[in-house]
């Protein structure tokens, strides 16, 4: 029997929390009145991870177990879950107990309710350093800022998503992938339940700063060309600016004035626009390089074990 709900958890190096996660999953789906499945993806963990998902999955057959054979990272790996999903809603959740399951059972029912998509907004957030809530929150808001979809403010990826959504999704193959962006972009019915983030049960997050630089520019350019506008702006205001000064230095030096005789005014300029220069060549750079990982067209993602059964 198919069922009708998928929650799907991505799983890298979560040894302690998996057994909680599947403890607390029952507890609030048994709640629910129609069958479910829990969609596991190993993200190539090296603690463990994917023996314990094997084994849950032998003892219970609602768990799935998908596999992949490295680290390709979480957006990739909530893609493959959305891939071998077969529920008519399907849940996206953090393996590490941060979004509470409970919640889950508020956005089924607003999804009952004709919502196509319900997203969950953090309310408040426990146990997070305050250099990971400062730059959540500008990240947020700068991304609300410069993108063409409006992605509600302080939303992860903990949401709920129809069928019709998860199918249109799955027909977006970019590589470069931010999902709470797309699921956005996409349209459809859309509302927001609030909640608490909670602390993380166990273990320590897996995304340090540099993973999370890498998902803020993935996010800025799958959805914006602002950053390379950004270069035209700058070129425009230092010509203007050079335009405005040149008259200046000449009546300057024509009264006689040893303003700008000597290396620094030149060396200032030189380095300032040598910078800017560099730091545009970065950015056409960094979406060259998105261009030349879509025209590979390599699979998103390679699956050691797939689940058995129809999909
Ligand atoms: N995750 C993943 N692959 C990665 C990094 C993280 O599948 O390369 C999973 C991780 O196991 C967790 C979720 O993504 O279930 C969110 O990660 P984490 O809790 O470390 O992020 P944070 O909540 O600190 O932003
Ligand atoms: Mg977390």
């Amino acid at each position: 029997m198919t069922p009708a709900y998928t929650i799907i958890a991505p799983i890298f190096n979560e040894v302690e929390n998996i057994p909680e996660l599947y403890r607390r999953i029952c507890e609030v789906m048994d709640n629910a009145d129609k069958p479910w499945e829990l969609v596991m993806v190993d993200d190539g963990s090296t603690d463990g991870s994917a023996d314990l998902i094997r084994e849950l999955a032998a003892a219970d057959q609602r768990v799935r177990p998908v596999i992949f054979a490295r680290n390709f990272g979480h957006q990739i790996a909530v893609t493959a879950g959305l891939d071998y999903s077969r529920g008519e809603a399907v849940v996206i959740i953090d393996a590490d107990l941060q979004d509470p399951p409970e919640v889950i059972l508020e956005m089924i029912a607003k999804w009952r309710q004709g919502y196509e998509v319900v997203y969950a907004v953090r309310s408040e957030r426990e146990g997070e350093t305050w250099f990971k809530e400062f730059t959540a929150s500008l990240f947020y808001r700068l991304i609300y800022r410069i993108t063409d979809v409006d992605i509600p403010l302080d939303t992860g990826d903990f949401r709920l998503l129809d069928r019709k959504v998860v199918d249109v999704m799955g027909q977006m193959r970019e590589r470069h992938r931010f999902l709470r962006g797309m699921s956005v972009w996409v349209g459809f019915k859309q509302t927001g339940v609030e909640y608490k983030r909670a602390a993380r049960f166990a273990g320590e997050t897996k995304y340090p700063l540099k993973k999370m630089l890498k998902f803020a520019t993935d996010a800025i350019t799958s959805f914006s060309y602002f950053p390379l506008q950004m270069a035209m702006y700058l070129g425009f205001i230092s010509a203007g600016i050079s335009i405005l000064v040149i008259p200046v230095v000449i009546a300057m030096r024509l009264a006689g004035s040893q303003a700008f005789f000597g290396q620094a005014s030149t060396l200032i300029a030189v380095l300032f626009l040598g910078g800017v220069q560099l730091i545009s060549l970065g950015i056409l750079g960094e979406y060259v390089g998105r261009l030349y990982d879509e025209a590979k067209g390599r699979p998103l993602y390679i699956v050691s074990e797939a689940p058995s059964g129809d999909n």
